[in-house]
């Protein structure tokens, strides 16, 4: 927990986050328009997203599906009856001047995430409800100088509005939130989780306490697309609020906006309470009804999820908190890693993908799925460490070569003679010449000087380009020096 200390003393941050985050679904929530990214503006709207008078909508199956895996991989209430509703209010790329929503009785009710800090610790956070609804078009104000354009493409596109409870206490669990947030979704397929195109967006709710105190009045700062603006926006607004606390003022339950560019957010409306939208019941749409039989058959269908698949990193293959937690983030990675660990020292396995891999990686900026290395070769390269053929050393040397040619690693340990020398004749003699010809360094080591003895391995690998086997060095060398 990370207090703030202001000039009267300590205060505490309370955060909610509420996230939209878009349904994986080829239609929109109530109708087959495509939701395809990047199409040309205008061009994936039906009669019911451009709010014809008289158009019905149709409630999309797929997308209440996906409402259920998320609230099931959530460890979520799933709610047989649920009610869409009316929120009305005006906007100019809003043409049915309400968002169909729900509210009162939401798809799915309470549920929990457990965050993977970066000390290996784990903290839960409560999941208050999952709501499904209606996203809105956008207003476009950048393309004339006198007239703004509003484009339709994304009218009544499905989000799911997921609210956690305010359980968060810093900036940094709520990027963790997010994080597992979105390795979640993604697992389940139910959200692509790319925040830079919009497809998650985080409406950040916050207020300060002292330590142990009732909880104080929260701000709300909307639509912020990056983990990294979310916890600026929280560690400016904190700031922001404890000196107006600080100097006897009172926090303005607001929407504030964030601005990336600057760091800062300023004021956006005071804050609207529900009674202003309105809602109720829409007469178009009957209440949800929820088969369940259908949501156990969703349940059976459900992949091994993160936080199962850490436990089973950690329990079958011995790997510490923090790299079955990195390993397990990404499901591709989680794949890539069992390949490579499969019948091999798991502990080496999560050492190489999470270093020398990942570096790789993020150095060629290459997706997993382009990988010159794929996780047969990898895993050979360390069968030639495992069996003594090449040290650690010289492996990290095969495995850059590997990464520029695509070749295996015995390939290229055999083409460039990168064999380990592990006959101890050969190492004999090379020790034999060297103490023959530093008697000074010698001498040392007699009189008591252990460090010489690096010296001397130091001096074997360069006479063998580092292929020496460095343990059978050490032991020559001790038993040759007495
Ligand atoms: P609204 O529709 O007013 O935004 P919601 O119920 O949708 O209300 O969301 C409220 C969000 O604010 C939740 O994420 C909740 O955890 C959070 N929240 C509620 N009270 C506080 C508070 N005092 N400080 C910080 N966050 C809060
Ligand atoms: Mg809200």
């Amino acid at each position: 927990m990370a207090l703030i200390e202001g000039k009267t003393g300590a205060w505490e941050m309370v955060i909610g986050l509420e996230v939209h985050a878009q349904v994986i679904s080829k239609a929109k929530l109530f109708s087959g328009a495509s939701t395809a990214f990047g199409a040309e503006p205008n061009s994936q709207v039906s009669l019911v997203d451009a709010a014809m008078p008289g158009m019905l909508p149709v409630l999309n199956r797929h997308s209440v599906e996906q409402a259920v895996r998320t609230g099931l991989g959530l460890n979520a209430k799933i709610n047989l009856t649920s009610v869409f509703e009316r929120k009305n209010y005006f906007y100019a790329d809003l043409p049915q001047g309400y968002q169909i929503s729900q509210y009162l009785h939401p798809i799915v009710g309470e549920g929990t995430i457990i965050l993977d800090l970066e000390d290996g610790e784990t903290r839960e956070v409560g999941i208050e409800r999952l709501h499904l609804e209606q996203d809105a078009g956008k207003s476009i104000h950048d393309q004339h100088p006198s007239q703004s354009y509003i484009d339709l493409n994304r009218s009544g596109v499905t989000l799911m509005e997921i609210v956690s409870k305010p359980d968060m206490r810093s900036a940094e669990e709520a990027g963790a939130y997010l994080r597992k947030l979105r390795t979640i979704l993604r697992y389940l397929g139910t959200c692509d989780g790319n925040m830079d195109e919009g497809s998650m967006r985080a409406d950040v709710n916050l207020s300060m306490r002292r330590p142990g105190e009732p909880f104080g009045t929260r701000t709300e700062t909307k639509n912020v697309n990056s983990i990294r603006f979310v916890q600026q926006a929280i560690e400016a607004e904190a700031r922001r609020q404890v000196e107006v606390l600080e100097e006897g003022g009172e926090i303005v339950q607001e929407t504030r906006l964030f601005d990336g560019m600057t760091g800062k957010s300023r004021s956006m409306r005071s804050k609207e309470e529900a009674h202003d939208y309105r809602y109720f019941p829409d007469p178009d749409l009957l209440p949800l009804e929820l088969d369940p039989a259908w949501i156990e058959e969703i349940k059976a269908s459900l992949p091994e999820l993160p936080d199962a698949k850490k436990s089973r990193f950690m329990s079958g293959f011995g790997l510490p908190a923090y790299d079955a937690g990195v390993l397990v983030a990404d499901r591709e990675i989680a794949a890539f890693f069992e390949t490579v660990a499969e019948g091999r020292d798991p502990k080496l396995a999560a050492n190489w993908v999470t270093g020398e891999f990942f570096g790789a990686l993020n150095k060629s900026g290459i997706e997993l799925a382009d990988t010159p290395v794929d996780a047969k070769k990898l895993g050979g390269l360390l069968d030639l460490i495992a069996d003594g053929t090449i040290s650690g050393r010289i492996a990290k040397e095969v495995f850059e070569a590997m990464w520029e040619s695509g070749e295996d690693a015995s390939a290229i340990v055999e083409a460039k003679g990168l064999k380990q020398i592990s006959d101890s004749s050969e190492i004999e003699g090379l020790v034999d010449d060297i103490i023959a010809n530093n008697p000074k360094q010698v001498e040392q080591f007699k009189g008591g000087n252990e460090k010489v003895l690096g010296w001397f391995v130091g001096q074997v690998m360069k006479a063998t380009q580092g292929k020496a086997n460095p343990g059978l060095v050490n032991q020559v060398l001790r038993q040759k020096l007495g």
